[in-house]
């Protein structure tokens, strides 16, 4: 039996059972500011869990390698269908099992290994996917990579520094040049990297792994129909299950589907892709126009906030659902590492993270990045972003004082009441 008193499917493993029962515990009474994270809907999570997770069905729809795969078929296409709508795109693929596959299909439908591909450096917000020595994709591929223009005073430096884009591009005569962040506050406009494209005769893929609910929902600008192919995760800011995808032009369509299967993957899950297609359908709502807005809209309150608490934000500011915050104009002392640890003891849920040209190591960093869009699907809306920040604020200039952090953690508790997620399912308790 659940708290609730239904009865639970997972009665019979009380263990497994017990750690999901905490988890969903921690979601509830804690403040989710990690800023690639969200809490799908119901109906996500319904579809995650379906019977769907006992089918083989390696192929595409209408080329399946096992029998049976009627419905897999038609969830596979609707969710196929969904995403091109959804989007505006000639071709999807929704296999891939993350954001990291989808990247990894891409470079190996279009690029050999050996050639060049520009990305951003992961110190200064790119992504491991996008050349890092410790990934498999900077093991295979020659990755030369841009940066941010300096900091300025005033706010304006920190911006994807174009001119070394198109220098770059010039000199090593990239096959693909790749757009994409995974810790970037700005919004990231498609058109000048597709001109550097045209002009040095390189492919063009925009990572939307982050902005992909942003650009579903009308808040960011689109690079469907400019990039020639477009990853995205289907996790973050576009709210559904834990996946990624692929949109592209039919002219790499054949490549690309080659690429994820049976180039990179086995069977697809085709409860995720379920999930998937649930997701695609929430997002073309007008709800969800409303939501990326209030995302963005909770992340400019946050920022304000918190500048008005003495911290500086890399950039600036924020144009879409994160803010990166420099530690060190707060506290010389006080490391990304130190920070994260002690606001996960006062409830406060959020990741440090490098800032650009940070002095301390990728484990330690001087910077913490936060992000609005799950506590926006939670209901939070500008005023509950001033009261996080403040508690953020107190916390980290009391740090040392366990009873301040008992303290915001009893108001994070408080606050959290007025904003569960899944408050009104409670067979979710029945599952987790
Ligand atoms: C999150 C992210 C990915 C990878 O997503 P996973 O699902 O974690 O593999 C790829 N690129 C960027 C820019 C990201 O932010």
């Amino acid at each position: 039996m659940s708290s609730n008193g239904h009865d639970s499917p997972l009665a019979s493993d009380p263990e497994v059972a017990a750690i999901l029962h905490a988890e969903l515990e921690r979601q509830r009474t804690t403040v989710q500011l990690i800023a690639s994270e969200n809490f799908t809907s119901p109906a996500v999570l319904a579809a995650t869990a379906s019977v769907l997770t006992n089918k083989y069905s390696e192929g595409y729809p209408g080329r399946r390698y096992y029998g049976g795969n009627v419905h897999a078929d038609e969830v596979e296409s609707l969710a196929r269908d969904r995403a091109t709508a959804l989007f505006g795109a000639a071709h999807a693929n929704v296999q891939p099992h993350s954001g990291a596959s989808a990247n990894l299909g891409v470079y190996l439908a279009l690029v050999e290994p050996g050639e060049t591909i520009l990305a951003m450096r992961l110190d200064q917000g790119g992504h491991l996917t996008h050349g890092s020595p410790v990934s498999i994709t900077g093991k295979t591929y020659r990755f030369v990579s841009y940066g941010v223009t300096p900091a300025r005073a005033d706010g304006s430096g920190e911006r994807i520094d174009l001119d070394a884009v198109r220098d770059l591009a010039r000199r090593e005569r990239p096959r693909l040049i790749v757009a994409g962040t995974t810790a970037y506050s700005r919004v990231i406009d498609p058109v000048p990297f597709r001109e550097i494209a045209d002009e040095v005769g390189a492919l063009f893929m925009f990572d939307a792994a982050h902005p992909a609910g942003l650009i579903a929902g009308g808040a960011h600008p689109s690079p469907v129909g400019i990039a020639d192919v477009v990853t995205f995760t289907t996790h973050k800011t576009l709210r559904g299950p834990r996946g990624g995808a692929i949109l592209c032009g039919e002219e790499h369509a054949r490549a690309i589907d080659a690429a994820v299967f049976p180039g990179l993957q086995g069977g697809p899950l085709e409860h995720v892709v379920a999930a998937k297609a649930v997701a695609f359908a929430e997002a073309a709502r007008p709800e969800f126009k409303q939501y990326a807005a209030q995302v963005v809209r909770n992340a400019a309150a946050l920022a304000a906030a918190l500048v008005a608490d003495g911290f500086r934000l890399v950039a600036g500011g924020t144009d879409n659902h994160q803010v990166l915050v420099d530690l060190r104009a707060f506290d010389a002392e006080l490391t990304g590492k130190a920070a994260q640890e002690v606001l996960d003891r006062a409830g406060i849920t959020c990741n440090r993270n490098q800032i650009p040209d940070d002095p301390r190591s990728p484990f330690v960093t001087s910077g913490l990045r936060l992000g609005t869009p799950a506590e926006t699907t939670a209901g939070m809306r500008e005023s509950e972003m001033a009261v996080v920040a403040s508690l953020l604020a107190r916390v980290l200039r009391d740090r040392d004082d366990q009873a301040v952090v008992e303290s915001v953690r009893k108001e994070v508790r408080e606050l959290c009441a007025g904003f569960d997620p899944y408050a009104g399912s409670p067979w979710i308790e029945g599952i987790a």
